[in-house]
């Protein structure tokens, strides 16, 4: 199949436009992915038609809201293919999924002296919680090192899980070396040892094809906005049985089954974990977002973003005294790099001027940034709409601007 570049732009109205009187390149898509006009025409039509609060209702318009927010649930189920929706759990983003997971899953399976194993490229939101329930259960965090080259020291992993291991808490991708980490042979010698694996999936699950049941993963988190879809909404698929013994997240309507005074019994899964109104608009929108990435096919886009890393990576070669981190075989669509005698932030600023939205900073991975000895680094990242042109408009825009630095 060709991949019809221009019409996928099409339908991104954001990307046709200039800024500061340049055309826009949009370099920043694992920050947040640009929406394309199905996803904001189902937000606007839900609002306008059959705006209601979901699963209480007695009118037509709640109840049509409410098959259409359990009909995502389907749609994600079968986009991870998991073995059944009460396993797809709605939150707010990756974050909220992971913190529901460190609190709930610690609450009822982490004691005093267990370990948890954390890999040192991780997302802040993939450390903190964790770190967080250690503190409240009087456990210890463990570092699962990296290389230089920015791939997980696999060959340590063994050592480090011990009879006090209960989970391991790993990312897919990582958002700042781009690698793609071996997480099925994590999980299978986690679970050798008995131990549960909670996959932080926000920069994989745009990418990648997934297979919950294949992967046999307990717990993997990600975030609709990162999957052209609206921000505050996101998935944790947990693995029923581990769901069914955890104690729920929070507490309100919704995710109970009775209250008195006498006590509360919970409702079913997934419910159990969805306590409040959700974002019954943005949720409604993420399903036209996943309709969308089904329609062109996960693996066309992988297979372009790849071609674009490829490109990218040889392009910024170009550049001297640029080093970029994150050099594995298996690597996603995210180039991070420092080039010497130019900071970061000016070179954001700078060729923000020529229309070209880059990442800056310490990308929420500051273990990443000590590993490097660094401060922060600039990055570059695809997605399915970016092109080989706006990689050479990158180039032409840093010729530019290098004069000044
Ligand atoms: N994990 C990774 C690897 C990320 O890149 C991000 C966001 O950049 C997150 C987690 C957090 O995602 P969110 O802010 O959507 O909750």
């Amino acid at each position: 199949m060709t991949y019809d570049i221009e019409k996928i732009r099409s339908n991104f109205p954001i990307l046709n436009q200039e800024v500061y009187n340049k055309p826009l390149v949009y370099l920043d898509t694992a920050a947040s992915a640009q929406k394309p006009i199905q996803v904001l025409l189902k937000q606007e039509q839900l609002h306008n038609e059959y705006y209601g609060n979901i699963h209480r209702g007695a009118h037509f318009m709640a109840d049509k809201a409410t098959l259409e927010y359990e009909q995502v649930r389907d749609q994600v189920a079968a986009f991870v293919n998991a073995k059944s929706r009460k396993e797809i759990i709605f939150t707010k983003g990756a974050t909220e999924s992971i913190n529901l997971v460190a609190s709930s899953f610690s609450e009822k399976f982490i004691n005093e002296g267990d370990e948890i194993i954390v890999s040192e490229m991780e997302h802040h939101s993939n450390i903190v919680p964790w770190q967080m329930a250690a503190g409240k259960r009087g456990a210890k965090v463990v570092k699962l090192p990296f290389n230089d080259l920015g791939i997980l020291e696999m060959e340590k992993l063994p050592g480090l899980i011990t009879s006090k291991t209960k989970l391991i808490a790993v990312n897919h991708v990582s958002n700042v070396l781009g690698t793609i980490n071996p997480i099925a042979d994590i999980i299978e010698l986690a679970h050798k040892n008995n131990v549960a694996v909670m996959v932080d999936g926000a920069q994989a699950a745009p990418h990648i094809s997934l297979d919950m049941q294949k992967l046999d993963v307990d717990f993997y988190a990600f975030s609709g906005h990162k999957l052209y879809g609206p921000n505050g909404v996101g998935v944790l698929y947990g693995r029923e049985k581990w769901l069914e013994e955890m104690p729920p997240y929070q507490g309100g309507g919704q995710m109970i089954s009775e209250v008195s005074f006498d006590g509360t019994t919970f409702n079913e899964l997934p419910y159990k974990f969805e306590a409040g109104t959700p974002n019954i608009s943005n949720l409604a929108a993420f399903g036209a977002a996943l309709k969308f990435i089904n329609e062109i096919g996960i693996e066309n886009i992988a297979r372009h973003e790849h071609e674009l890393l490829v490109y990218g990576t040889s392009r910024l070669k170009e550049i001297d005294g640029l080093k970029i981190y994150g050099e594995a075989p298996q690597k996603s669509g995210v180039l991070s790099f420092n080039i010497d005698g130019i900071h970061f932030y000016d070179l954001g600023m700078m060729i923000d001027k020529m229309g070209i939205a880059i990442r800056t900073g310490h990308h929420c991975a500051d273990p990443i940034m000590q590993h490097f000895n660094m401060q922060g680094c600039a990055r570059i990242s695809f997605g399915m709409y970016n092109t080989k042109e706006e990689i050479d408009a990158f180039m032409d825009a840093f010729d530019k601007v290098k004069v000044m630095f």
